[in-house]
């Protein structure tokens, strides 16, 4: 099985980097959400267009995005 967004061999859909960064957002999300009314999608492309958002992270929310209608 192949990342979903970088192709490097994986277990689960994303290699080790990616899944971290995956968990790291999800965890956030759950931190936004009680904060704000902010649905999964806004939330992706809030942190895909945060400039201190990391790479892995960016990558990750941008690979959610495409694939949340
Ligand atoms: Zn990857």
């Amino acid at each position: 099985m192949k990342c979903k967004v970088c192709e490097r061999e994986a277990e689960n859909e994303y290699c080790e980097l990616h899944e971290k960064a995956h968990r790291n957002i999800l965890r956030e999300y759950g931190v936004w959400k009680k904060a704000s009314d902010v649905s999964w999608k806004q939330y992706l492309i809030e942190v895909a267009k945060n400039p201190h958002t990391g790479v892995w992270a960016k990558e990750v929310a941008e690979s959610l995005i495409s694939e949340t209608k």
